[in-house]
């Protein structure tokens, strides 16, 4: 338990995860992997994650630990390897550093095209650190959110945390975000990202949204908050020094008449177990707010329908919309997390069967690729060829939202850019597919989006 009455954070990285205290009842293979792994990927677990969440009598096979720690099977066996001999070896420091860097890119930092794929212009030039992909909603990256109070194993925004990525890919401030909501009156929605805006403080959060209160803003009726702090660090929300101005803000928020959407990343169920988590919704839900719930289904986590319907029962009844249940990118230790989408489907429809209907809200399993959001909607025998129904739930084209097609079936696929088109026709928006410029393909876009 963390007695203290204002827990502080403290966050480990992972070059020093296997000299944490928590960690040395584990054989030295376990502490050694840690080593390895953490050399070339990032991680970070804090003391909220270490204390209250991670079971340590299951470690390593717990699932809050496959979340947040280093694993073997997270690299290639060679790649395994190669770095384990690179940390033995006698190099000097830049030449290490160098080594691992060009190691790293075996690991598709950059999936997709997508950092400047749906980066908005204003007068002919990029607004940086804003997405625009979908005509009701804009994504803002504020330039100091763009870290997270813990890691997750699976962030496809590993590369930007680890500083190879573009970094452009964050505001300088709210100024340029507010620039082009002003000019957008089709937008309803500005969905604050990540990273986690919730890292902020209060006081920078503010600089943000409270602009967005005033007149030129009245077609933005949505605040969204994207975050993971109510399962890494609740205490953002009940005893941080600013947790009360925070919620008196979201307060008056509500109070103007937008509605605040906190969209929370929870993984697994025992996220929602602690006290202080409960506590930290409550409060969110006394201020006004609205909270749904989103998170990719991955292996070692939570790829079992017993866990997704323990999670939608719980969240249902503390307040919480279950709303995406997301297959995850194709980068980093993706290998590690993926399953066959025909697996994910049936987990989801699993869940779905043993839940009452006011917890059947999650749609899912979702993939946010570049035509649009992807929805596997079943698995079907049509003229004699086995299919995935799909369907756009979001697209580039408002259009296609809705738009049913069919996708051959693949035992091995596990993400969009796997799948061929059945009945031997075209994708139906292939004719269009290039309107930006960009081929269908991954698009990396927020946590978890
Ligand atoms: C998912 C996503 C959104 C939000 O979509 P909703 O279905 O409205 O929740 C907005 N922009 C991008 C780029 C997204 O991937
Ligand atoms: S998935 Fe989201 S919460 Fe997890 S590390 Fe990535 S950005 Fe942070």
């Amino acid at each position: 338990m963390l007695t203290t009455e204002r827990p502080k954070l403290k966050a480990t990285p992972g070059p020093r995860l296997s000299r944490l205290p928590h960690i040395q009842h584990l054989d030295a293979d376990t502490r050694h992997e840690i080593d390895v792994v953490s050399a070339i990927l990032p991680f970070k677990v804090n003391n909220y994650v270490l204390d209250e969440l991670i079971d340590w009598d299951r470690a390593p096979d717990d699932p809050i630990y496959r979340l947040t720690f280093p694993h073997r099977d997270m690299l290639s066996p060679e790649l395994f390897d190669g770095v384990a001999a690179l940390l033995r070896s006698d190099l000097a420091r830049p030449e290490r550093t160098a080594e691992i860097a060009r190691l790293r890119m075996q690991l598709n930092p950059h999936p997709g095209d997508q950092l400047q794929a749906n980066v908005p212009q204003m007068d002919d030039e990029p607004v940086n650190g804003l997405q625009h992909k979908y005509r009701e909603t804009v994504l803002v990256f504020p330039g100091q959110g763009q870290t997270c109070h813990s890691y997750c194993g699976y962030c496809f925004r590993w590369a930007q945390f680890i500083g190879i990525a573009d970094l452009k890919q964050a505001t300088p401030g709210p100024d340029p975000a507010l620039g082009y909501l002003r000019n957008h009156r089709e937008v309803s929605d500005v969905l604050f990202t990540g990273g986690d805006p919730m890292i902020m403080s209060t006081e920078r959060l503010k600089e943000y949204v409270e602009p967005l209160l005033d007149w030129p803003y009245d077609h933005v009726r949505n605040l969204r908050f994207g975050t993971k702090a109510l399962g890494y660090w609740p205490y953002r929300f009940t005893t941080d020094t600013d947790a009360d101005e925070l919620l008196r803000f979201i307060e008056r928020l509500s109070d103007s008449g937008k509605q605040v959407a906190i969209m929370t990343h929870f993984s697994h169920p025992r996220e929602l177990d602690t006290t202080a988590v409960r506590t930290a919704i409550r409060r969110l839900r006394d201020a006004g707010a609205i909270l749904r719930a989103q998170a990719p289904i991955v292996r070692h986590v939570n790829d079992d329908a017993e866990t997704w319907a323990s999670m939608w029962r719980t969240m249902t009844h503390l307040g919480i919309s279950p709303y995406y249940m997301f297959v995850e990118r194709d980068t980093g230790a993706s290998n590690y997390f993926e399953l066959p989408l025909h697996n994910a489907y049936q987990v989801y429809r699993d869940a779905l069967s043993s839940v009452s209907g006011l917890e059947r809200t999650a749609r899912g399993p979702v993939m946010s690729a570049s035509p649009g959001k992807v929805i596997i909607d079943g698995i079907a025998d049509v003229a004699g060829e086995r299919v995935f129904c799909c369907r756009f739930l979001q697209a580039r084209d408002p259009n296609w939202v809705g738009r049913p097609f069919f996708a051959a079936f693949d035992e091995q696929a596990v993400w969009f850019d796997d799948l061929r088109p059945a009945f031997g026709q075209n994708w139906f928006w292939d004719s269009n597919s290039n309107i930006d410029g960009h081929p269908a393909g991954t698009t990396q876009t927020a946590c978890v989006i």
